[in-house]
């Protein structure tokens, strides 16, 4: 199945957080990694008085079912230390599953698509990097058309080139 990850970190090394945590998912035999976005520099949303983020967005193809799926990333975000502290507060690492082929699932521990990625311009910049025409299977349009539709909001600024690093594809 073709997956979308969301990753973000703004404690401690931010950056080497994300690119860790895109190591642990694609070291895994039945993950492959099939494009990442840029990093970018991200104002927090929701609670602002904490560290700006660094978030980017990786495709990944996976031979794991959608439930294992978030259990396997949550335990790569426990290993790394994730701490489940204030609602939206300073994280070590968070992995979302923004999409996953177009499966469309409401429970109560797993939401897909992800409820918020629409409204959220750090998931949608580096997203629509990577993937600009791929459509919201319950909002029936593409990444490009939700980004033109949305308001100014928070600050979203790419990481210098020469601090992007390669995709280990
Ligand atoms: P948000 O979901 O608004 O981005 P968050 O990432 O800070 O907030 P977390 O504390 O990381 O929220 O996650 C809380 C729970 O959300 C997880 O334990 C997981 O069970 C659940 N969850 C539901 N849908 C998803 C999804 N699509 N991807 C990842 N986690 C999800
Ligand atoms: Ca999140
Ligand atoms: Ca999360």
């Amino acid at each position: 199945m073709l997956a979308y990850i969301g990753i973000g970190s703004n404690l401690g090394d931010a950056l080497e957080n994300c690119r860790r945590a895109i190591q642990d998912i694609v070291s895994d035999g039945r993950n492959h990694l099939l494009k990442c976005s840029p990093f970018y520099r991200t104002e927090p949303v929701g609670k602002k008085d904490q560290a700006w983020f660094i978030n980017g967005v990786i495709a990944v193809e996976t031979s794991l079912g959608l439930r294992e799926f978030l259990d396997f990333l949550l335990n790569i975000e426990r290993k790394m230390g994730r701490e489940r502290g204030e609602r939206w507060g300073p994280r070590v690492i968070d992995l979302d599953i923004l999409f996953f082929g177009d499966q469309v699932l409401n429970e109560d521990g797993l939401q897909v698509p992800h409820p918020r990625l629409h409204e959220r311009r750090f998931v949608l910049v580096p997203l629509k990097e990577i993937a600009p025409q791929l459509e919201h299977p319950l909002l029936a349009k593409t990444v490009s058309k939700i980004i033109s539709e949305l308001p100014e909001g928070e600050k979203v600024i790419p990481v210098p080139a020469t601090e992007q690093g390669p995709c280990t594809v």
